[in-house]
Protein backbone atom coordinates (compact mmCIF):
# COMPACT_ATOMS: atom_id res chain seq x y z
CA UNK A 1 0.00 0.00 0.00
CA UNK A 2 1.66 3.09 -1.31
CA UNK A 3 -0.45 5.79 -0.66
CA UNK A 4 -3.06 6.55 1.44
CA UNK A 5 -5.38 9.80 2.83
CA UNK A 6 -5.59 10.60 6.17
CA UNK A 7 -8.90 12.04 6.87
CA UNK A 8 -7.84 15.55 8.47
CA UNK A 9 -6.83 18.82 8.00
CA UNK A 10 -4.59 19.30 10.81
CA UNK A 11 -1.08 19.15 9.89
CA UNK A 12 -0.16 17.53 13.62
CA UNK A 13 -2.02 14.75 13.19
CA UNK A 14 -0.37 13.96 9.49
CA UNK A 15 2.89 14.67 11.05
CA UNK A 16 2.42 12.47 13.26
CA UNK A 17 1.20 9.57 10.93
CA UNK A 18 3.88 10.45 8.66
CA UNK A 19 6.66 9.60 11.07
CA UNK A 20 4.71 6.30 12.26
CA UNK A 21 4.44 4.91 8.79
CA UNK A 22 7.79 5.91 7.45
CA UNK A 23 7.74 4.27 3.83
CA UNK A 24 4.45 4.90 2.87
CA UNK A 25 3.00 8.26 1.15
CA UNK A 26 0.06 9.72 3.70
CA UNK A 27 -1.78 12.62 1.70
CA UNK A 28 -4.44 14.71 3.92
CA UNK A 29 -7.54 16.06 3.01
CA UNK A 30 -6.07 19.82 1.97
CA UNK A 31 -4.30 17.27 -0.93
CA UNK A 32 -6.82 15.96 -2.75
CA UNK A 33 -10.00 17.62 -4.57
CA UNK A 34 -12.88 19.00 -2.28
CA UNK A 35 -15.77 17.29 -1.30
CA UNK A 36 -18.34 17.51 1.24
CA UNK A 37 -17.52 16.61 4.83
CA UNK A 38 -20.74 15.12 6.42
CA UNK A 39 -20.96 16.55 10.15
CA UNK A 40 -20.27 14.07 12.92
CA UNK A 41 -23.63 12.66 14.15
CA UNK A 42 -22.52 9.33 15.36
CA UNK A 43 -23.21 8.12 19.07
CA UNK A 44 -19.71 6.87 19.24
CA UNK A 45 -15.82 7.51 18.48
CA UNK A 46 -16.02 4.20 16.18
CA UNK A 47 -18.99 5.45 14.51
CA UNK A 48 -18.08 9.10 13.55
CA UNK A 49 -14.50 7.44 12.45
CA UNK A 50 -15.65 4.92 10.13
CA UNK A 51 -18.27 7.39 8.49
CA UNK A 52 -15.31 10.15 7.86
CA UNK A 53 -13.12 7.22 6.39
CA UNK A 54 -15.90 5.47 4.13
CA UNK A 55 -16.99 9.37 2.96
CA UNK A 56 -13.52 10.00 2.35
CA UNK A 57 -12.68 6.76 0.48
CA UNK A 58 -15.97 6.89 -2.04
CA UNK A 59 -14.95 10.54 -2.55
CA UNK A 60 -11.44 9.77 -3.52
CA UNK A 61 -11.18 5.96 -3.85
CA UNK A 62 -8.00 6.01 -1.83
CA UNK A 63 -7.14 3.85 1.63
CA UNK A 64 -8.50 6.33 4.42
CA UNK A 65 -7.47 6.43 7.33
CA UNK A 66 -10.09 8.37 9.59
CA UNK A 67 -10.07 9.08 13.85
CA UNK A 68 -12.36 10.67 16.10
CA UNK A 69 -11.52 11.48 19.59
CA UNK A 70 -12.42 13.04 23.05
CA UNK A 71 -12.19 13.41 26.46
CA UNK A 72 -14.78 11.51 28.85
CA UNK A 73 -14.56 12.14 32.42
CA UNK A 74 -15.78 9.88 35.48
CA UNK A 75 -17.65 12.35 37.22
CA UNK A 76 -19.64 13.46 34.05
CA UNK A 77 -20.58 9.67 33.57
CA UNK A 78 -18.30 9.70 30.27
CA UNK A 79 -19.16 12.98 29.20
CA UNK A 80 -18.36 14.96 27.39
CA UNK A 81 -17.48 12.26 24.77
CA UNK A 82 -18.61 12.52 21.13
CA UNK A 83 -19.42 16.29 22.15
CA UNK A 84 -16.16 17.09 22.99
CA UNK A 85 -15.31 19.74 20.13
CA UNK A 86 -18.43 21.25 20.89
CA UNK A 87 -19.28 21.20 24.80
CA UNK A 88 -19.74 24.72 25.19
CA UNK A 89 -22.32 24.86 22.53
CA UNK A 90 -19.81 26.36 19.74
CA UNK A 91 -17.25 24.00 17.95
CA UNK A 92 -13.88 24.41 18.53
CA UNK A 93 -13.82 27.03 21.10
CA UNK A 94 -11.00 24.80 23.13
CA UNK A 95 -10.85 27.43 26.57
CA UNK A 96 -15.04 27.67 26.43
CA UNK A 97 -14.90 23.82 26.28
CA UNK A 98 -12.25 23.28 28.98
CA UNK A 99 -13.43 25.85 31.45
CA UNK A 100 -17.26 24.83 31.27
CA UNK A 101 -15.74 21.20 32.11
CA UNK A 102 -13.82 22.71 35.26
CA UNK A 103 -17.32 24.56 36.41
CA UNK A 104 -19.49 21.63 36.13
CA UNK A 105 -17.01 19.55 38.14
CA UNK A 106 -15.93 22.06 40.58
CA UNK A 107 -17.46 20.78 43.24
CA UNK A 108 -15.85 17.06 42.38
CA UNK A 109 -13.62 16.12 44.99
CA UNK A 110 -9.74 15.45 43.87
CA UNK A 111 -10.04 11.34 44.35
CA UNK A 112 -12.85 11.42 41.60
CA UNK A 113 -11.66 13.56 39.25
CA UNK A 114 -10.32 10.97 36.29
CA UNK A 115 -11.03 10.98 32.86
CA UNK A 116 -9.77 9.34 29.73
CA UNK A 117 -8.63 10.70 26.20
CA UNK A 118 -10.48 8.31 24.06
CA UNK A 119 -9.70 7.93 20.21
CA UNK A 120 -10.82 5.43 17.41
CA UNK A 121 -8.86 5.00 14.31
CA UNK A 122 -10.76 3.54 11.05
CA UNK A 123 -8.82 2.03 7.99
CA UNK A 124 -11.06 1.28 4.91
CA UNK A 125 -10.00 0.40 1.98
CA UNK A 126 -11.40 0.70 -1.49
CA UNK A 127 -12.03 -3.11 -1.58
CA UNK A 128 -14.68 -2.56 1.35
CA UNK A 129 -12.27 -3.76 4.02
CA UNK A 130 -13.04 -2.01 7.84
CA UNK A 131 -10.75 -1.96 10.52
CA UNK A 132 -11.56 -0.29 13.92
CA UNK A 133 -9.33 0.04 16.86
CA UNK A 134 -9.42 2.03 20.01
CA UNK A 135 -7.28 3.74 21.49
CA UNK A 136 -7.39 5.21 25.70
CA UNK A 137 -4.87 7.32 28.00
CA UNK A 138 -6.22 7.30 31.35
CA UNK A 139 -5.42 10.17 33.71
CA UNK A 140 -7.16 13.38 35.97
CA UNK A 141 -8.22 16.83 35.84
CA UNK A 142 -6.75 19.54 37.46
CA UNK A 143 -8.31 22.52 38.39
CA UNK A 144 -6.74 25.43 36.48
CA UNK A 145 -5.20 25.12 33.37
CA UNK A 146 -1.53 24.52 32.68
CA UNK A 147 0.82 24.41 30.05
CA UNK A 148 0.59 25.80 26.08
CA UNK A 149 1.45 22.76 23.95
CA UNK A 150 -0.93 20.44 22.29
CA UNK A 151 -4.52 21.42 22.11
CA UNK A 152 -8.77 20.92 23.68
CA UNK A 153 -8.37 19.83 27.07
CA UNK A 154 -4.40 19.37 27.50
CA UNK A 155 -4.14 22.04 29.69
CA UNK A 156 -6.00 20.57 32.43
CA UNK A 157 -5.56 16.95 31.50
CA UNK A 158 -2.28 15.06 33.77
CA UNK A 159 -1.83 12.07 32.92
CA UNK A 160 -1.89 8.73 35.12
CA UNK A 161 2.22 8.44 36.11
CA UNK A 162 2.67 11.98 35.41
CA UNK A 163 2.83 15.50 37.20
CA UNK A 164 3.05 17.73 34.47
CA UNK A 165 -0.39 18.46 32.31
CA UNK A 166 -0.25 17.16 28.95
CA UNK A 167 -0.22 21.15 27.23
CA UNK A 168 3.40 20.26 29.65
CA UNK A 169 4.47 17.50 28.03
CA UNK A 170 6.47 17.58 24.40
CA UNK A 171 4.95 16.81 21.40
CA UNK A 172 6.80 13.56 20.70
CA UNK A 173 6.36 12.75 24.63
CA UNK A 174 2.53 12.90 24.58
CA UNK A 175 2.57 10.93 21.07
CA UNK A 176 4.53 8.17 22.60
CA UNK A 177 1.69 7.64 25.16
CA UNK A 178 -1.84 9.17 23.72
CA UNK A 179 -5.02 8.20 22.83
CA UNK A 180 -4.21 8.63 19.30
CA UNK A 181 -0.68 7.31 19.11
CA UNK A 182 -2.06 4.10 20.45
CA UNK A 183 -4.84 3.75 18.08
CA UNK A 184 -2.53 4.61 15.07
CA UNK A 185 -0.02 2.07 16.17
CA UNK A 186 -2.47 -0.76 16.52
CA UNK A 187 -3.64 -0.01 13.09
CA UNK A 188 -0.08 -0.55 12.05
CA UNK A 189 -0.04 -4.48 11.92
CA UNK A 190 -3.21 -4.39 9.46
CA UNK A 191 -1.74 -2.08 7.17
CA UNK A 192 1.52 -4.10 7.31
CA UNK A 193 -0.44 -6.98 6.46
CA UNK A 194 -2.77 -5.71 3.85
CA UNK A 195 0.44 -4.00 2.09
CA UNK A 196 1.65 -7.45 1.84
CA UNK A 197 -1.31 -9.47 0.81
P1 LIG B 1 -11.22 15.47 16.88
O1 LIG B 1 -11.15 14.00 17.01
O2 LIG B 1 -9.99 16.06 16.28
O3 LIG B 1 -12.52 15.93 16.25
O4 LIG B 1 -11.23 16.06 18.38
C1 LIG B 1 -12.37 16.14 19.16
C2 LIG B 1 -12.18 17.02 20.37
O5 LIG B 1 -11.74 16.20 21.45
C3 LIG B 1 -11.14 18.12 20.23
O6 LIG B 1 -11.71 19.31 19.76
C4 LIG B 1 -10.69 18.29 21.67
O7 LIG B 1 -11.60 19.10 22.35
C5 LIG B 1 -10.79 16.88 22.24
N1 LIG B 1 -9.51 16.15 22.10
C6 LIG B 1 -9.24 15.08 21.32
N2 LIG B 1 -7.96 14.69 21.44
C7 LIG B 1 -7.40 15.56 22.30
C8 LIG B 1 -6.06 15.69 22.79
O8 LIG B 1 -5.13 14.96 22.44
N3 LIG B 1 -5.87 16.70 23.65
C9 LIG B 1 -6.85 17.55 24.03
N4 LIG B 1 -8.09 17.50 23.59
C10 LIG B 1 -8.38 16.49 22.73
Amino acid sequence: MSTLLLATRNPAKLAELRRLLDGAEVLGLADVPEFPEAPETGATFAENALAKARDAVAATGLPTIADDSGLTVDALNGMPGVLSARWCGKHGDDVANLELVLGQIADVPDERRGAAFVCAAALVLPSGVEVVEQGQWRGRLVRAPRGTNGFGYDPIFVPDGETRTSAELAAEEKDAQSHRGRAMRALLPHLRALAGA
